[in-house]
C-alpha cells in the first residue's frame, strides 16, 4: 500500500510557487494578490481562511482578508465584489461559504469576475473545464488531479467511482477524470444519496473518491483489493478525550481498507492540505493569465 501523502505533496507544490515568486520578484515585478472574504465569524470558516492567509504569507504572496459584518446587505457585499473586480492589484479572490443564510450565494459568486474567480465556482469557469479550455479548476478536484499525477497512479482504461455530486468536488472530479491527458481517461460513474446498490458498484471500481460528508461510510467489505481510494470527507466528531473535544474523521475506514488498497489519501493530510495548494497555484494561474 502507498500512502498519497498531501502534507508532502501539498508542501513541494507550494515550495515550487515560491520559487516562481522570487523569480517574479527578481524580474522586478508586483507578486501575486490574493483576497478573501469572509462574511460574519463562523469558527471553521475563520479557521480555513486564517490558513490560506498563512499560506500565501509562506509562498511570498500578497493577501488581503476583508472581514464584513454577519448582517452586511446583499447589495454592499456585491459592491465590495465590484471594487474586488476592478481593484488591479489583486489577481485573484475568494469568497468564503457558506454565507448568512440572506444573502443569495448564487447571485454573489456570479458577480464575481470569471478571470479573478480563483476558486472555479463561476459557471464561467466551470463551462471551460467540461469542455477542455484553459479555465480555474476547483482547488480540491484540482489537488487530487496532482496527487494522481505526482504518484503515477494509473487511471487510463480505470472504472473510477465517484461517491458524491456536489458542485465544488464530486461533479468536477467526475468530469476531469473522464477528460483526455494524465490522471483522466478514466471510466467513471458518478455515484449519490439516490444511487442503488451501491456496493456493487464499489466493490468492481478500480478507483473510488468519496466526496460525501459520512464518516467511515466506506468499509473493506465494499472494495476490492488492489483499489486506489481517495478520500475528500472531512468530518468533526465529538471525542473526549482529545484536546479539542473532537477528531477529524474521513468517508473512509481508513486501516481497514488501507490493508486492501494499493493507494490511499489519509484524513487528515491527504486532499485537505491540497485544496490550499491548488488555491496557490490558482493564484499564480490567474496574475500569469491576466497579465498575457
Ligand atoms: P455535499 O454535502 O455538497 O454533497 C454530498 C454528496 O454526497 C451529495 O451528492 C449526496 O447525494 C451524496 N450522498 C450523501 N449521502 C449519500 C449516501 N448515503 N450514498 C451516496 N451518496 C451520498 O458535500 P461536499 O461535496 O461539499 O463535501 C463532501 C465532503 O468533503 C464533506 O465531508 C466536506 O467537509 C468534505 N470537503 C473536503 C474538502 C477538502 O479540502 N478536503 C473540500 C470540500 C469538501 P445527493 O446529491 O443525492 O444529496
Amino acid at each position: 500500500m502507498k500512502l498519497l501523502d498531501g502534507k508532502k505533496t501539498s508542501t513541494e507544490i507550494k515550495e515550487e510557487i515560491k520559487l516562481k515568486v522570487t523569480a517574479i520578484k527578481t524580474a522586478g515585478e508586483r507578486v501575486p494578490h490574493l483576497a478573501a472574504v469572509l462574511v460574519g465569524d463562523d469558527g471553521a470558516s475563520l479557521t480555513y481562511v486564517g490558513s490560506k492567509v498563512r499560506s500565501c504569507k509562506y509562498v511570498g504572496f500578497e493577501s488581503t482578508l476583508i472581514r464584513l459584518e454577519e448582517d452586511i446587505t446583499e447589495e454592499a457585499l456585491l459592491l465590495k465584489i465590484d471594487e474586488l473586480n476592478q481593484n488591479e492589484n489583486i489577481d485573484g479572490y475568494i469568497v468564503q461559504l457558506p454565507l448568512p443564510k440572506h444573502i443569495n450565494e448564487e447571485r454573489v459568486l456570479l458577480a464575481i469576475d470569471p478571470k479573478k474567480d480563483v476558486d472555479g465556482f463561476h459557471p464561467a469557469n466551470f463551462g471551460r473545464m467540461a469542455l477542455d479550455l484553459d479555465a480555474f479548476i476547483p482547488a480540491t478536484p484540482f489537488g487530487i488531479i496532482q496527487l494522481l499525477e505526482r504518484y503515477e497512479v494509473p487511471t487510463s482504461g480505470k472504472h473510477c467511482l465517484v461517491v458524491g455530486r456536489s458542485h465544488i468536488v464530486g461533479r468536477p472530479i467526475s468530469i476531469l477524470m473522464s477528460q483526455k491527458g494524465p490522471a483522466g481517461d478514466a471510466t467513471v460513474t458518478l455515484a449519490h444519496s439516490r444511487t442503488q446498490n451501491l456496493k456493487s458498484l464499489t466493490k468492481q471500481a478500480d478507483i473510488v473518491v468519496m466526496a460525501l460528508g459520512i464518516p467511515e461510510f466506506l468499509t473493506a467489505d465494499m472494495v476490492k483489493e488492489g483499489v486506489t481510494v481517495i478520500d475528500v470527507g472531512i468530518t468533526r466528531v465529538a471525542d473526549e478525550s482529545h484536546p479539542k473535544g473532537y477528531v477529524i474523521k474521513g468517508d473512509v475506514a481508513f486501516d481497514e481498507v488501507a490493508a486492501k488498497a494499493n493507494y490511499i489519501t489519509p484524513v487528515p493530510g491527504g486532499v485537505g492540505p491540497m485544496t490550499i495548494a491548488m488555491l496557490l497555484q490558482n493564484t499564480l494561474l490567474a496574475k500569469q493569465w491576466n497579465q498575457s
